[in-house]
């Protein structure tokens, strides 16, 4: 099934009515970026620089990341590399470091957990600015929520830059900085977000878990992990249009971005940035190449006035079948 589609790798995906689209890959270490090249993404929308610091015990240094970051930065010639920071706590634990907190989801992970460890953040930082000198990298910040939490973070960056100066080192002074969009209190206030970065990046995997109230990783409620649910769907569908009306640069970058069903109805939303699993990056340029962004959006709409989750799902089947 897969090499059918190998026909598409080099394709421009343009819908049928002329909408521009980007299709960006999600790595999790440097050697994947193989696979990225291979189907031709337009750049890497989410690199989970965590996992580089995962399952050892020594954490890389700044120039083990350096050159981990500058590796993929440069294989991807000049095209975007969205080099998220460290996502560490919850399920991702360092090695050593494990903590038995009740609600972990809820704890110490991400941004905050980045602001509580100031030197491991701004090593990477620096890791990341030195990087950037070798090709186009955007900084993008993951669970942020609060005004302070974005004051200390670009706090953090200026420091970054400032030892890079002292040190005469070579660095990328205007790199872009991001904010996931994966809390649903972020989405709520979006203007929090919208007057201090450049662009987001919607993380539907911890927007359905939040919103929801579903622990993404527990089988027990894994039935309920609906990413069609009304609340999920319309939080996305406003984050999406409220940076569209200001011209924000809006991704999606969570598993709905990879799914070739959801593909019409993100697309119907108004989303033109999807970021995915390599693997899954043909099948949804194929959808965009089918999809006419003029018949559908209306009837997007018209699905997300509804609460009823059987008639959003019938709905949403008639959108992909393409009958009325
Ligand atoms: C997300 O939450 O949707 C996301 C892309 O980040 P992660 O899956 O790494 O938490
Ligand atoms: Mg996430």
């Amino acid at each position: 099934e897969r090499s059918k589609l190998k026909h598409l790798t080099s394709a421009v995906a343009t819908t049928l009515d002329g909408e521009q689209v980007q299709l960006f890959a999600n790595i999790e270490l440097p050697q994947d970026v193989e696979q990225v090249k291979e189907v031709e993404a337009d750049g890497i929308g989410l690199f989970r620089t965590e996992f580089m610091f995962l399952n050892r015990d020594a954490l890389p240094d700044e120039d083990e990341q350096f050159e981990a970051y500058r590796s993929v930065v440069q294989a991807m010639k000049g095209r975007p590399v969205t080099l998220r920071t460290l996502d560490i706590g919850a399920d991702k634990a360092l090695r050593g470091a494990e903590r038995s907190e009740a609600n972990p989801a809820l704890g110490l992970r991400a941004i905050r957990y980045c602001l509580a460890e100031p030197r491991m953040f701004v090593t990477q930082l620096r890791a990341i600015l030195r990087a950037a000198h070798y090709g186009k990298v955007r900084i993008l910040l993951p669970m942020v929520a609060f005004q302070h939490e974005i004051e200390s973070a670009f706090a953090m960056i200026a420091l970054a830059k400032q030892q890079l100066r002292e040190a005469n080192r070579k660095f990328d002074d205007r790199v872009e900085v991001g904010a996931m969009v994966e809390i649903p209190a972020a989405a709520m206030a979006l203007g929090t977000l919208m007057n201090h970065f450049s662009f987001l990046s919607i993380g539907t995997n911890d927007l359905i878990q939040y919103t929801l109230a579903i622990d993404r990783a527990d089988e027990a409620v894994a039935h309920l992990y609906d990413p069609l649910h009304p609340a999920v769907l319309r939080l996305v569908q406003q984050v999406i249009a409220q940076a569209k009306r200001v011209g924000m640069p809006v991704a999606v970058c969570g598993e709905m971005a990879g799914e070739p069903q959801f593909a019409r109805l993100l697309l119907g939303m108004g989303l033109r940035q999807f970021s995915m699993h390599p693997s899954q990056l043909l099948e949804v340029k194929r959808e965009v190449l089918r999809c006419d962004c003029g018949d559908v959006a209306p009837r997007v709409i018209k699905l997300l006035r509804s609460d009823d989750p059987i008639r959003i799902r019938e709905q949403l089947e008639r959108i992909n079948a393409g009958s009325t």
